[in-house]
């Protein structure tokens, strides 16, 4: 069952556009402000996001705009203005769709099942789960070779990404310098554990904040590295 998060503090209507699509077989999460539903939006497995623009706390704009740093999934924007059409295009917000209150909940529901048919057509249902790795604000699109931290992308030579991808893909397992090597470069290879300090400083480089205080690949002294998650 798809999974929709409505995020609009006008509760009545939250509730009436909850009820429309659970007659319509949806499971439904309200959040009422900004920052709850982006919360919702980033941690909890959500299919689409039906995303008022007036909220308190954080605006729709900036709510959407976060949940697409990390979240492919379709963004139906609500606004109460049909100003803030021409706004919302003009930002270039990675939005779905618009809407303007008030609407029919019918209307609503067509436009829920258009996108998450679409949405599931882009997915495809032959490919496999990981082929994109999420991790806090990292995504790693494996079938594409591309990162993207906090949304932007970052360039990555080709054992950079497999190093990266291979320590992302078993978060908190340590690996020793040797393990790495001979996982990533093959016996060929010119090179020694030496190598492995060098990408993971150039990852550290592209993906961590403050490269002394690493947030995601961390420094087992003495050992190796891990995957923090
Ligand atoms: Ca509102």
């Amino acid at each position: 069952m798809s999974k929709i998060l409505i995020v609009e503090d006008e509760i009545s209507i939250a509730e009436l556009e909850k009820d429309y699509l659970e007659l319509s077989g949806f499971d439904v999460v309200i959040e009422e402000t900004g920052d709850a539903g982006l919360n919702t939006a980033l941690h909890e497995n959500v299919d689409l996001i039906i995303l008022d623009l007036m909220l308190p706390n954080m605006d729709g704009f900036e709510v959407c705009k976060k949940i697409r740093e990390v979240k492919d999934i379709p963004i139906l924007l609500v606004s109460a203005k049909k100003e803030d059409i021409d706004k919302i295009r003009g930002l270039g917000l990675g939005a779905d769709d618009y809407i303007t209150k008030p609407f029919s909940p019918s209307e609503l529901v067509a436009r829920v099942k258009a996108h998450l048919a679409r949405y599931e057509r882009l997915v495809g249902s032959g490919v496999k789960k990981n082929e994109i790795i999420e991790i806090r604000g990292i995504k790693i699109d494996k079938t594409a070779r591309r990162v993207y931290v906090n949304g932007e992308e970052k360039t990555f030579t080709t054992k950079e990404f497999d190093l990266l991808t291979f320590l992302a893909e078993n978060p908190n397992h340590v690996f020793t310098k040797e393990e790495l090597f001979s996982k990533i470069w093959d016996m060929e290879s010119v090179g020694d554990i030496a190598t492995v300090t060098v990408h993971i400083k150039k990852i550290r480089e592209k993906i961590e904040f403050n490269t002394s205080k690493p947030q995601y690949i961390e420094t087992i002294w003495g050992v190796g590295y891990r995957f923090k998650v």
